[in-house]
């Protein structure tokens, strides 16, 4: 690349000047890897708060009081860094300009404004909440979470007596800050514009979030818009697009982030959308300066969407990359595209993601297949086991794999990582039977929740699977035969409305009845998970019959269909049936 000027092989001695702007995520990982990679180079970090590496991620468990000490978040400080990496870190320092012809950065401090000229620039500076334009947002009671001094504001509000909260905003770190809430024993609303908490997480799944949400005593206001926030001396109220006030002693507001760039855009640094462009390396658009993490634009592994994938993970791992680069471009590794891959804990449920949604790849044209299972974390024999309630995306064709999320009590965290490897590695649904994964009673199943998933996808690949979903349902009642293929005593508890019970060990002797009933019409099974509605689906296929079974069975319909089933179910007791 023409523009980069300035390298530094692994043997110089001659002292450079790296410089970067961050002091947490990026830019930290960038400054501890160049050093390790040259020993003379000056590396100086600027960072304009009061505490440099930071573990922000650990902010929400601060809130909650699992984190007892701030100090504990506080994993290095300059002087730890500079006794070991012999960093020289600036806490305190803002870069308040740019002149890249010159690489002079302009920096303030309580002591003045300074000049600091660099050979190197990394941009590291991360992103701000996003306070959305609401009439009231700047009442006194209203918080963002992203420093430890925003996390002992939230605290002091607690220990002050605040006993109601508002959460504005339902994505992963407005469930951890309203999960720490009511740990801390408020009372907690949570409102999120989208339709259910969690936006890229597949509803049906959201649904069992706020179930257990619910469960908690936070109450969940979703498919609604705040309008605004009524500041008064005693307590604010927070104002939805429907009218309802809710009292609030605090505030949380995490509608988002938006990349904080303004300096380096105004120097030239080219930016869309406000976050940096940057090539596989990690580079900017002007010579000499690299930039990573939430502030730059990442192409989306699957979608290939281009977007800020504000995520520590990522941000670290690019830092280290970003080093490579500047001090050894020959061995540098490029970044990888982001699969997104996320996990967040709400009361005794564990949800996580890697790769697209369902909503995007559809967006994007790309055709997918869906399957819905429910394995057990372990051994069912074993006390303790519980069901993962995992969804899997792979490409209509050749099966590659392209998203998963899984929700569950335990074991969640293992599959959705066994899957983001998978799907890195380019593997199709079905390269998942093979995977060798570690087993034994307490710890999983011979064929492991990952492998089921991999069977279940080659069925459907191949053909020997046909699923219909519960967005079919009204389709389905109006043109089908469904067959209910549980129990006379499973069908009682509640069912689809038409729905015929003939449990999946009768069907071999049923067949002629089936046919009359069916008269031609397709036969649409169910059963609670989708096990037995499998098998039942793969004896009237070899039937003859125009056959499909529930993705996921009756626990992924309810939870698609809301906890009172819908008009289509017989009755709610389905819901407890099911789940
Ligand atoms: P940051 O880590 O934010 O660092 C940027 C630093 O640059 C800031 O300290 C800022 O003060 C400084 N800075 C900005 N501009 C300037 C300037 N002009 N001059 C000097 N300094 C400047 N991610 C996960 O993967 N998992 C989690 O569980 C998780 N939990 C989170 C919980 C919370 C409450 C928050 C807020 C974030 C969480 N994240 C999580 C996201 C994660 O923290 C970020 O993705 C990561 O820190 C990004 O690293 P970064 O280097 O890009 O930015």
């Amino acid at each position: 690349m023409g523009y980069i000027m300035w390298r530094m092989s692994d043997t110089s001695t001659e002292p450079r000047r790296i410089v970067i702007v961050g002091g947490i995520g990026g830019g930290m990982s960038c400054a501890a890897r160049a050093r390790r990679l040259d020993e003379h180079a000056q590396i100086i970090v600027l960072e304009r708060g009061d505490h440099a590496s930071v573990a922000t991620c650990g902010l929400p468990y601060h809130v909650s009081g699992e984190i007892r000490d701030p100090a504990a978040l506080e994993v290095q400080t300059p002087e730890t860094l500079h006794a070991s990496l012999r960093l020289d870190v600036r806490v305190g320092h803002e870069a308040i300009a740019l002149d890249p012809a010159a690489r002079v950065l302009t920096v303030r401090s309580t002591t003045g404004t300074e000049a600091i000229a660099y050979d190197a620039l990394v941009l590291s500076p991360g992103a701000l909440p996003v306070r959305p334009p609401l009439p009231g947002i700047d009442s006194p009671r209203v918080r963002t979470l992203r420093t430890i001094e925003d996390a002992e504001r939230i605290r002091a509000d607690v220990t002050a007596g605040a006993r109601r909260a508002v959460v504005l905003g339902g994505g992963f770190i407005g469930l951890e800050v309203a999960e720490a809430l009511r740990a801390r024993g408020l009372e907690v609303t949570l409102v999120e514009l989208a339709d259910h908490v969690l936006p890229t997480l597949e509803p049906e799944l959201a649904a069992r979030v706020t179930r257990e949400m619910t469960r908690l005593g936070i109450v969940v206001r979703a498919g609604t818009a705040a309008t605004s926030i009524a500041h008064r001396p005693d307590i604010d109220a927070v104002i939805l697009a429907d009218g309802t006030a809710l009292p609030a002693d605090v505030v949380v507001v995490s509608v988002g982030v938006r990349p904080d760039t303004a300096v380096f855009e105004a120097a030239g640094v080219a930016c869309e959308r406000g976050a940096i462009v940057v090539d596989a390396h990690g580079r900017t658009s002007v010579p000499g300066i690299w930039a990573v993490g939430d502030a730059v634009l990442t192409i989306d592994a699957v979608t290939g969407i281009a977007a800020p994938v504000p995520l520590a993970g990522p941000a670290n791992r690019a830092g280290r990359l970003v080093a490579d680069d500047i001090l050894r471009p020959a061995l540098a590794r490029p970044l990888p595209a982001a699969l997104g891959t996320t996990v967040v804990r709400m009361g005794s449920l564990t949800v996580a993601r890697t790769g697209a949604d369902h909503a995007r790849l559809t967006a994007r044209g790309i055709e997918h297949h869906t399957i819905h299972l429910h394995p057990n974390d372990h051994a069912g024999y074993f006390p303790g086991a519980s069901a993962i309630h995992l969804v899997v995306h792979f490409r209509v064709g050749d099966g590659l794999l392209l998203g998963a999320q899984a929700v569950g009590a335990a074991g969640v965290d293992k599959r959705i990582d066994v899957l983001a490897t998978a799907i890195r590695a380019g593997m199709g649904v079905a390269d998942l039977i093979d995977l060798d994964l570690a087993y034994s009673p307490p710890y999983g199943q011979a064929k492991d929740a990952v492998n089921l998933g991999g069977m279940l996808g080659e069925d459907v690949l191949t053909g020997s699977v046909t699923l219909w979903y519960p967005g079919d349902l009204e389709h389905v009642v109006a043109s089908s035969l469904m067959i209910d293929v549980r129990s006379p005593a499973e069908f009682a508890t509640g069912h689809v409305a038409g729905a015929r019970n003939i449990p999946h060990t009768e069907l071999r002797d049923r067949i002629e009845e089936i046919a009359t009933a069916a008269a031609g019409r397709p036969v649409r099974l169910m059963c609670a998970s989708g096990f037995r509605s499998h098998l039942a689906h793969r004896v009237l296929a070899q039937h003859g019959f125009d056959s499909a079974t529930l993705s996921g069975g009756l626990i992924t319909l309810v939870d698609a269909h809301g906890p009172d089933g819908g008009r289509l179910l017989v009755t709610d007791r389905l819901s407890r049936a099911a789940a």
